[in-house]
Protein backbone atom coordinates (compact mmCIF):
# COMPACT_ATOMS: atom_id res chain seq x y z
CA UNK A 1 0.00 0.00 0.00
CA UNK A 2 1.12 3.83 -1.04
CA UNK A 3 0.10 6.68 0.82
CA UNK A 4 -1.41 9.48 -1.34
CA UNK A 5 -2.32 13.03 -1.18
CA UNK A 6 -5.91 13.50 -2.83
CA UNK A 7 -8.81 16.22 -2.81
CA UNK A 8 -11.90 15.08 -2.26
CA UNK A 9 -15.35 15.87 -0.35
CA UNK A 10 -16.14 14.29 2.61
CA UNK A 11 -19.90 15.17 2.85
CA UNK A 12 -22.26 16.75 -0.01
CA UNK A 13 -22.26 20.34 -0.98
CA UNK A 14 -18.87 20.93 1.22
CA UNK A 15 -15.78 22.10 -0.60
CA UNK A 16 -13.13 19.85 -1.69
CA UNK A 17 -10.46 19.82 0.58
CA UNK A 18 -6.67 17.85 0.74
CA UNK A 19 -7.14 14.19 2.23
CA UNK A 20 -5.28 10.98 2.63
CA UNK A 21 -6.10 7.75 0.76
CA UNK A 22 -4.14 4.54 0.70
CA UNK A 23 -3.54 3.19 -2.99
CA UNK A 24 -3.44 -0.28 -3.02
CA UNK A 25 -0.34 -2.61 -3.74
CA UNK A 26 0.26 -3.56 -7.14
CA UNK A 27 -1.48 -6.86 -7.79
CA UNK A 28 0.17 -8.66 -10.62
CA UNK A 29 -1.74 -7.19 -13.81
CA UNK A 30 -2.12 -4.11 -12.24
CA UNK A 31 0.15 -0.66 -13.76
CA UNK A 32 1.04 2.51 -11.31
CA UNK A 33 0.56 5.82 -12.77
CA UNK A 34 2.03 8.71 -11.45
CA UNK A 35 -0.82 11.41 -12.47
CA UNK A 36 0.36 14.49 -14.47
CA UNK A 37 -3.35 16.14 -15.63
CA UNK A 38 -6.83 15.20 -14.60
CA UNK A 39 -9.69 16.90 -16.66
CA UNK A 40 -12.79 17.93 -14.56
CA UNK A 41 -16.37 16.64 -15.27
CA UNK A 42 -19.44 17.73 -14.90
CA UNK A 43 -20.55 14.07 -13.42
CA UNK A 44 -17.55 15.05 -11.09
CA UNK A 45 -20.01 18.37 -9.46
CA UNK A 46 -22.84 15.67 -9.63
CA UNK A 47 -20.84 13.21 -7.53
CA UNK A 48 -19.29 15.59 -5.32
CA UNK A 49 -22.88 16.83 -4.81
CA UNK A 50 -24.66 13.48 -3.84
CA UNK A 51 -26.78 14.84 -6.98
CA UNK A 52 -27.45 11.31 -7.50
CA UNK A 53 -28.11 10.06 -4.53
CA UNK A 54 -24.98 6.91 -4.76
CA UNK A 55 -22.22 9.31 -3.50
CA UNK A 56 -19.74 7.25 -0.56
CA UNK A 57 -17.77 9.84 1.07
CA UNK A 58 -15.12 10.89 0.76
CA UNK A 59 -15.24 11.29 -2.65
CA UNK A 60 -12.35 11.68 -4.52
CA UNK A 61 -13.19 12.39 -8.01
CA UNK A 62 -11.74 12.22 -11.29
CA UNK A 63 -11.65 10.27 -14.73
CA UNK A 64 -9.73 12.31 -17.12
CA UNK A 65 -6.60 10.84 -15.72
CA UNK A 66 -3.30 11.80 -17.46
CA UNK A 67 0.40 10.63 -16.43
CA UNK A 68 3.42 8.14 -16.23
CA UNK A 69 3.95 4.55 -15.36
CA UNK A 70 6.11 4.36 -12.55
CA UNK A 71 5.56 0.55 -11.56
CA UNK A 72 4.12 -2.55 -13.65
CA UNK A 73 2.68 -6.00 -11.53
CA UNK A 74 4.50 -9.11 -13.03
CA UNK A 75 2.16 -10.24 -15.36
CA UNK A 76 1.95 -6.51 -16.85
CA UNK A 77 2.73 -7.01 -20.93
CA UNK A 78 1.70 -4.12 -22.75
CA UNK A 79 2.89 -1.29 -20.29
CA UNK A 80 6.79 -0.40 -18.84
CA UNK A 81 8.32 2.13 -16.71
CA UNK A 82 7.94 5.48 -18.18
CA UNK A 83 5.36 5.17 -20.83
CA UNK A 84 2.15 7.72 -20.86
CA UNK A 85 -1.07 6.16 -19.69
CA UNK A 86 -4.41 7.19 -19.59
CA UNK A 87 -7.39 5.98 -17.24
CA UNK A 88 -10.99 6.99 -18.42
CA UNK A 89 -14.22 6.62 -16.31
CA UNK A 90 -13.81 2.79 -15.56
CA UNK A 91 -11.08 0.56 -14.22
CA UNK A 92 -12.62 -2.46 -14.02
CA UNK A 93 -15.65 -5.11 -15.44
CA UNK A 94 -16.28 -8.46 -15.67
CA UNK A 95 -14.52 -9.56 -18.69
CA UNK A 96 -16.60 -12.18 -19.56
CA UNK A 97 -20.01 -11.29 -20.49
CA UNK A 98 -20.99 -10.38 -23.90
CA UNK A 99 -20.68 -6.82 -23.44
CA UNK A 100 -17.37 -7.07 -22.07
CA UNK A 101 -16.64 -9.85 -25.01
CA UNK A 102 -17.88 -7.16 -27.86
CA UNK A 103 -16.01 -4.15 -26.22
CA UNK A 104 -18.82 -2.45 -24.58
CA UNK A 105 -17.27 -2.45 -21.06
CA UNK A 106 -19.42 -0.02 -19.78
CA UNK A 107 -22.34 -1.98 -20.52
CA UNK A 108 -21.08 -4.76 -18.44
CA UNK A 109 -23.19 -7.32 -17.60
CA UNK A 110 -22.42 -7.80 -13.89
CA UNK A 111 -21.41 -4.19 -13.18
CA UNK A 112 -18.89 -1.95 -14.02
CA UNK A 113 -15.94 -0.56 -11.60
CA UNK A 114 -15.97 3.24 -12.45
CA UNK A 115 -13.14 4.79 -11.40
CA UNK A 116 -14.26 6.77 -8.64
CA UNK A 117 -17.50 5.69 -6.49
CA UNK A 118 -16.81 2.14 -7.42
CA UNK A 119 -16.37 -1.11 -5.38
CA UNK A 120 -12.74 -2.56 -6.01
CA UNK A 121 -14.03 -6.26 -7.34
CA UNK A 122 -10.86 -8.03 -5.19
CA UNK A 123 -10.96 -5.56 -1.86
CA UNK A 124 -14.64 -4.16 -1.96
CA UNK A 125 -12.81 -1.10 -0.98
CA UNK A 126 -14.25 2.36 -2.80
CA UNK A 127 -12.63 3.53 -5.49
CA UNK A 128 -10.92 6.80 -5.96
CA UNK A 129 -10.05 9.01 -9.11
CA UNK A 130 -7.33 11.21 -10.17
CA UNK A 131 -7.65 14.46 -8.16
CA UNK A 132 -4.83 12.55 -6.86
CA UNK A 133 -0.87 11.93 -7.39
CA UNK A 134 -0.98 8.48 -8.27
CA UNK A 135 -2.98 5.54 -8.88
CA UNK A 136 -2.76 1.62 -9.61
CA UNK A 137 -5.45 0.56 -12.52
CA UNK A 138 -5.61 -3.03 -13.83
CA UNK A 139 -3.63 -3.08 -17.29
CA UNK A 140 -6.64 -3.54 -19.45
CA UNK A 141 -8.27 -0.63 -18.14
CA UNK A 142 -5.14 1.65 -19.21
CA UNK A 143 -4.82 3.32 -23.02
CA UNK A 144 -1.73 4.14 -24.66
CA UNK A 145 -0.89 8.07 -25.10
CA UNK A 146 0.47 8.31 -28.63
CA UNK A 147 3.56 10.23 -29.36
CA UNK A 148 1.63 13.28 -31.17
CA UNK A 149 -0.66 13.94 -28.44
CA UNK A 150 0.12 16.59 -26.07
CA UNK A 151 -0.62 15.34 -22.53
CA UNK A 152 -1.97 18.44 -21.19
CA UNK A 153 -4.82 18.31 -23.58
CA UNK A 154 -5.40 14.48 -23.20
CA UNK A 155 -7.37 14.32 -19.97
CA UNK A 156 -11.00 15.54 -21.68
CA UNK A 157 -10.82 12.62 -24.54
CA UNK A 158 -10.79 10.32 -21.94
CA UNK A 159 -14.67 11.01 -20.52
CA UNK A 160 -16.23 14.21 -22.54
CA UNK A 161 -14.62 12.95 -25.71
CA UNK A 162 -15.39 9.50 -25.91
CA UNK A 163 -19.00 10.18 -24.14
CA UNK A 164 -19.79 12.37 -27.92
CA UNK A 165 -17.37 9.98 -30.25
CA UNK A 166 -19.36 7.00 -29.54
CA UNK A 167 -22.28 8.05 -30.98
CA UNK A 168 -20.48 9.97 -33.71
CA UNK A 169 -19.21 6.53 -34.68
CA UNK A 170 -22.58 4.51 -33.86
CA UNK A 171 -24.46 6.65 -35.94
CA UNK A 172 -22.05 6.70 -38.85
CA UNK A 173 -21.47 10.31 -38.50
CA UNK A 174 -19.50 11.62 -41.62
CA UNK A 175 -20.05 13.65 -45.32
CA UNK A 176 -23.43 14.53 -45.61
CA UNK A 177 -24.33 14.08 -42.17
CA UNK A 178 -26.70 17.42 -40.29
CA UNK A 179 -25.64 17.15 -36.85
CA UNK A 180 -26.44 19.32 -34.19
CA UNK A 181 -25.16 19.52 -30.73
CA UNK A 182 -27.06 20.61 -27.86
CA UNK A 183 -24.94 22.47 -25.43
CA UNK A 184 -21.25 23.84 -25.63
CA UNK A 185 -20.05 22.16 -22.87
CA UNK A 186 -17.26 20.26 -22.24
CA UNK A 187 -18.77 17.32 -23.96
CA UNK A 188 -20.39 19.82 -26.56
CA UNK A 189 -17.24 21.36 -27.71
CA UNK A 190 -15.70 18.22 -28.43
CA UNK A 191 -18.34 16.82 -30.45
CA UNK A 192 -18.23 19.94 -32.32
CA UNK A 193 -14.59 19.24 -33.04
CA UNK A 194 -14.88 15.65 -33.64
CA UNK A 195 -18.07 15.89 -35.78
CA UNK A 196 -16.16 18.37 -38.13
CA UNK A 197 -13.32 16.75 -38.43
CA UNK A 198 -15.20 13.13 -39.50
CA UNK A 199 -17.02 15.65 -42.26
CA UNK A 200 -20.15 16.94 -40.81
CA UNK A 201 -22.54 19.94 -41.27
CA UNK A 202 -22.82 20.76 -37.76
CA UNK A 203 -25.16 23.28 -36.20
CA UNK A 204 -24.72 24.35 -32.30
CA UNK A 205 -27.78 24.43 -30.11
CA UNK A 206 -27.01 27.00 -27.57
CA UNK A 207 -28.87 28.91 -24.75
CA UNK A 208 -25.82 31.26 -24.49
CA UNK A 209 -25.97 33.90 -27.15
CA UNK A 210 -22.31 34.94 -25.76
CA UNK A 211 -21.03 31.27 -27.37
CA UNK A 212 -21.78 32.02 -31.24
CA UNK A 213 -18.81 32.94 -32.06
CA UNK A 214 -16.51 30.34 -29.96
CA UNK A 215 -18.88 28.07 -31.79
CA UNK A 216 -17.78 29.18 -35.08
CA UNK A 217 -14.12 28.90 -34.25
CA UNK A 218 -14.45 25.35 -32.93
CA UNK A 219 -15.79 24.61 -36.84
CA UNK A 220 -19.32 24.50 -36.33
CA UNK A 221 -21.14 25.36 -39.51
CA UNK A 222 -24.19 26.97 -37.62
CA UNK A 223 -25.17 28.20 -34.22
CA UNK A 224 -29.18 28.24 -33.16
CA UNK A 225 -30.03 30.29 -30.46
CA UNK A 226 -32.69 27.53 -28.41
CA UNK A 227 -34.24 30.85 -26.37
CA UNK A 228 -35.13 31.94 -30.09
CA UNK A 229 -38.67 30.63 -30.95
CA UNK A 230 -38.53 32.04 -34.40
CA UNK A 231 -34.96 30.57 -35.01
CA UNK A 232 -36.23 26.89 -33.55
CA UNK A 233 -39.02 27.26 -35.52
CA UNK A 234 -36.97 27.77 -38.30
CA UNK A 235 -34.93 24.82 -38.36
CA UNK A 236 -38.25 22.19 -37.88
CA UNK A 237 -36.64 19.11 -39.31
CA UNK A 238 -33.26 20.10 -40.09
CA UNK A 239 -31.41 17.38 -38.77
CA UNK A 240 -30.27 13.91 -39.09
CA UNK A 241 -28.82 13.70 -35.55
CA UNK A 242 -29.28 15.48 -32.64
CA UNK A 243 -26.66 15.03 -29.96
CA UNK A 244 -27.90 16.20 -26.19
CA UNK A 245 -25.65 17.12 -23.79
CA UNK A 246 -27.85 19.42 -21.39
CA UNK A 247 -26.64 18.29 -18.03
CA UNK A 248 -30.24 18.11 -16.05
CA UNK A 249 -33.84 17.43 -16.17
CA UNK A 250 -35.17 19.17 -19.36
CA UNK A 251 -38.17 19.11 -22.16
CA UNK A 252 -37.00 17.74 -24.73
CA UNK A 253 -39.51 17.99 -27.23
CA UNK A 254 -38.25 21.52 -28.80
CA UNK A 255 -35.30 19.57 -29.99
CA UNK A 256 -37.15 16.66 -31.12
CA UNK A 257 -38.75 18.94 -33.85
CA UNK A 258 -35.58 19.82 -35.02
CA UNK A 259 -35.10 15.85 -36.36
CA UNK A 260 -35.96 15.11 -39.98
CA UNK A 261 -37.12 11.92 -41.27
CA UNK A 262 -35.71 8.98 -39.00
CA UNK A 263 -33.43 10.94 -37.52
CA UNK A 264 -32.16 10.26 -33.71
CA UNK A 265 -31.56 12.42 -30.47
CA UNK A 266 -29.18 10.67 -28.10
CA UNK A 267 -29.29 11.92 -25.11
CA UNK A 268 -25.65 11.91 -22.84
CA UNK A 269 -26.04 14.26 -21.07
CA UNK A 270 -29.50 14.49 -18.47
CA UNK A 271 -28.73 10.91 -16.84
CA UNK A 272 -32.00 11.48 -15.09
CA UNK A 273 -35.87 11.82 -15.43
CA UNK A 274 -36.63 13.96 -17.77
CA UNK A 275 -39.83 16.32 -18.67
CA UNK A 276 -42.46 14.18 -20.26
CA UNK A 277 -41.58 13.51 -24.49
CA UNK A 278 -44.77 13.75 -26.39
CA UNK A 279 -45.80 10.49 -28.66
CA UNK A 280 -46.76 12.54 -32.16
CA UNK A 281 -43.31 14.18 -32.25
CA UNK A 282 -41.84 11.04 -31.86
CA UNK A 283 -43.80 9.28 -34.51
CA UNK A 284 -43.81 12.34 -37.03
CA UNK A 285 -40.63 11.36 -38.98
CA UNK A 286 -40.38 8.09 -37.59
CA UNK A 287 -37.83 10.30 -34.74
CA UNK A 288 -36.10 8.21 -32.12
CA UNK A 289 -34.75 8.65 -28.70
CA UNK A 290 -31.50 6.46 -27.59
CA UNK A 291 -29.16 7.33 -25.03
CA UNK A 292 -25.19 6.93 -25.11
CA UNK A 293 -22.78 6.10 -22.27
CA UNK A 294 -19.23 6.71 -22.78
CA UNK A 295 -17.81 4.05 -25.17
CA UNK A 296 -15.76 0.90 -24.88
CA UNK A 297 -12.23 0.96 -24.49
CA UNK A 298 -10.71 -0.20 -27.94
CA UNK A 299 -12.94 2.92 -29.17
CA UNK A 300 -11.51 5.00 -26.61
CA UNK A 301 -8.09 3.79 -28.24
CA UNK A 302 -9.49 4.84 -31.85
CA UNK A 303 -10.24 8.12 -30.46
CA UNK A 304 -6.50 8.78 -29.09
CA UNK A 305 -5.35 7.82 -32.08
CA UNK A 306 -7.45 9.83 -34.30
CA UNK A 307 -6.84 12.77 -32.49
CA UNK A 308 -3.19 12.42 -32.36
CA UNK A 309 -2.96 11.90 -36.32
CA UNK A 310 -5.94 14.81 -36.90
CA UNK A 311 -4.60 16.79 -33.88
CA UNK A 312 -7.96 17.20 -32.74
CA UNK A 313 -7.20 18.91 -28.98
CA UNK A 314 -10.27 20.04 -26.44
CA UNK A 315 -9.84 23.55 -25.38
CA UNK A 316 -8.89 23.66 -21.66
CA UNK A 317 -8.62 26.21 -18.96
CA UNK A 318 -5.88 24.70 -17.05
CA UNK A 319 -5.88 25.15 -12.81
CA UNK A 320 -4.01 24.24 -9.97
CA UNK A 321 -6.16 21.46 -7.76
CA UNK A 322 -6.56 24.52 -4.87
CA UNK A 323 -8.86 26.59 -7.29
CA UNK A 324 -11.37 23.04 -7.59
CA UNK A 325 -14.32 24.89 -5.72
CA UNK A 326 -13.99 27.98 -8.33
CA UNK A 327 -14.20 25.68 -11.17
CA UNK A 328 -16.83 23.77 -9.75
CA UNK A 329 -18.75 27.09 -8.91
CA UNK A 330 -18.39 28.27 -12.48
CA UNK A 331 -19.33 24.62 -14.05
CA UNK A 332 -22.15 25.27 -12.13
CA UNK A 333 -22.71 28.50 -13.93
CA UNK A 334 -21.91 27.54 -16.89
CA UNK A 335 -18.65 29.60 -17.29
CA UNK A 336 -16.48 27.13 -18.43
CA UNK A 337 -14.35 27.22 -21.83
CA UNK A 338 -14.43 24.97 -22.34
CA UNK A 339 -12.90 21.85 -20.04
CA UNK A 340 -11.05 22.42 -16.89
CA UNK A 341 -7.78 20.30 -16.95
CA UNK A 342 -6.01 20.59 -13.23
CA UNK A 343 -2.06 20.50 -13.06
CA UNK A 344 -1.26 18.27 -10.56
CA UNK A 345 1.96 19.29 -10.01
CA UNK A 346 -0.09 21.71 -8.07
CA UNK A 347 -0.91 19.08 -5.44
CA UNK A 348 2.74 18.81 -4.16
CA UNK A 349 2.40 22.31 -2.89
CA UNK A 350 -0.99 21.78 -1.15
P1 LIG B 1 -20.79 21.30 -19.02
O1 LIG B 1 -19.37 21.52 -19.43
O2 LIG B 1 -21.30 21.98 -17.82
O3 LIG B 1 -21.70 21.67 -20.31
C1 LIG B 1 -23.08 21.52 -20.35
C2 LIG B 1 -23.67 22.57 -21.32
O4 LIG B 1 -25.08 22.38 -21.38
C3 LIG B 1 -23.47 23.99 -20.88
O5 LIG B 1 -22.25 24.53 -21.34
C4 LIG B 1 -24.66 24.71 -21.52
O6 LIG B 1 -24.37 24.99 -22.90
C5 LIG B 1 -25.75 23.66 -21.53
N1 LIG B 1 -26.69 23.83 -20.41
C6 LIG B 1 -26.39 23.87 -19.09
N2 LIG B 1 -27.52 23.99 -18.35
C7 LIG B 1 -28.55 24.01 -19.25
C8 LIG B 1 -29.97 24.11 -19.13
N3 LIG B 1 -30.54 24.18 -17.91
N4 LIG B 1 -30.72 24.12 -20.26
C9 LIG B 1 -30.14 24.04 -21.47
N5 LIG B 1 -28.81 23.94 -21.65
C10 LIG B 1 -28.02 23.92 -20.55
O7 LIG B 1 -21.05 19.74 -18.78
P2 LIG B 1 -20.31 18.47 -19.44
O8 LIG B 1 -19.08 18.13 -18.67
O9 LIG B 1 -20.26 18.67 -20.91
O10 LIG B 1 -21.34 17.32 -19.06
C11 LIG B 1 -22.66 17.37 -19.54
C12 LIG B 1 -23.49 16.25 -18.92
O11 LIG B 1 -23.05 15.00 -19.44
C13 LIG B 1 -23.36 16.12 -17.40
O12 LIG B 1 -24.66 15.95 -16.83
C14 LIG B 1 -22.54 14.86 -17.19
O13 LIG B 1 -22.85 14.18 -15.98
C15 LIG B 1 -22.99 14.06 -18.40
N6 LIG B 1 -22.04 13.02 -18.82
C16 LIG B 1 -22.58 11.88 -19.36
C17 LIG B 1 -21.74 10.90 -19.82
C18 LIG B 1 -22.28 9.67 -20.47
O14 LIG B 1 -21.59 8.64 -20.53
N7 LIG B 1 -23.48 9.72 -21.02
C19 LIG B 1 -20.34 11.05 -19.74
C20 LIG B 1 -19.85 12.25 -19.23
C21 LIG B 1 -20.70 13.23 -18.79
P3 LIG B 1 -24.92 26.33 -23.64
O15 LIG B 1 -24.35 27.47 -22.86
O16 LIG B 1 -24.34 26.17 -24.99
O17 LIG B 1 -26.41 26.26 -23.63
ZN1 LIG C 1 -16.99 12.52 -17.08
Amino acid sequence: MTNCLCYGAHEARADLTPLRIERRALRDDDVAIDIAYCGVCHTDVHFAHNDWGSTVFPCVPGHEIVGHVTAVGRAVSRYKVGDRVAVGCLVDSCQQCAACEAGEEPHCQHGTTPTYNGRDRVSGANTHGGYSQHIVVREKFVLRVPQHLDLRFTGPLLCAGITVWSPLREHNVGEGTRLAVVGLGGLGHMAVKLAVALGAEVTVVTTSPGKADDARALGAHHVLLSTDPQAMAGAVNAFDLILDTIPRKHNVNPYLMLLGRHGKLVLVGALEPLEPIHGALLARNNRSISGSLIGGLAQTQELLDFCAERQVLPQCEMIDIQDINTAFERMERNDVKYRFVIDMASLNGA
